[in-house]
């Protein structure tokens, strides 16, 4: 029981599910969820919902403290615009990955191995 961990959502406890209802027949409350793991919010959330309630109350604060709010654009240069692609159409194995360039569309053909390693890229940084 106590390693499982309670959703952080501000409101959890207000939804109302079977699951969230607990306490003895004449003592029962709707409660917080609580589960081994969550999928939402960095494994902090039981759902969308509660890490939207969350983010309602806390978003600005948390930008505007933890990292700092961004004030101007962040800019994606041509040489960090590299993505995978394939042709699924393609019966040539050998041309059928590779890579586009989101700014120029210049392609570059691949591997397969290349294609499915994760690590490898064209992109600088
Ligand atoms: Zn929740």
């Amino acid at each position: 029981m106590s390693d499982l961990k309670l959703c952080q959502g501000t409101s959890c406890h207000t939804y109302n599910t079977k699951d969230r209802l607990k306490g003895s027949k004449d003592n029962k409350t709707f409660q917080t969820r609580r589960r081994s793991s969550f999928y939402y919010g960095g494994g902090n959330f039981c759902s969308l919902n509660c890490q939207n309630d969350w983010f309602n109350d806390f978003g600005n604060k948390a930008i505007d403290h933890f990292f700092g709010r961004t004030t101007e654009p962040k800019h994606l240069t041509e040489e960090n615009a590299w993505i995978k692609d394939y042709d699924w159409r393609s019966d040539d194995e050998q041309n059928r990955y590779y890579f586009i360039n989101g700014i120029t569309r210049e392609q570059r053909i691949i591997t397969r191995e290349q294609y499915e390693d994760r690590n490898y890229t064209l992109n600088i940084s």
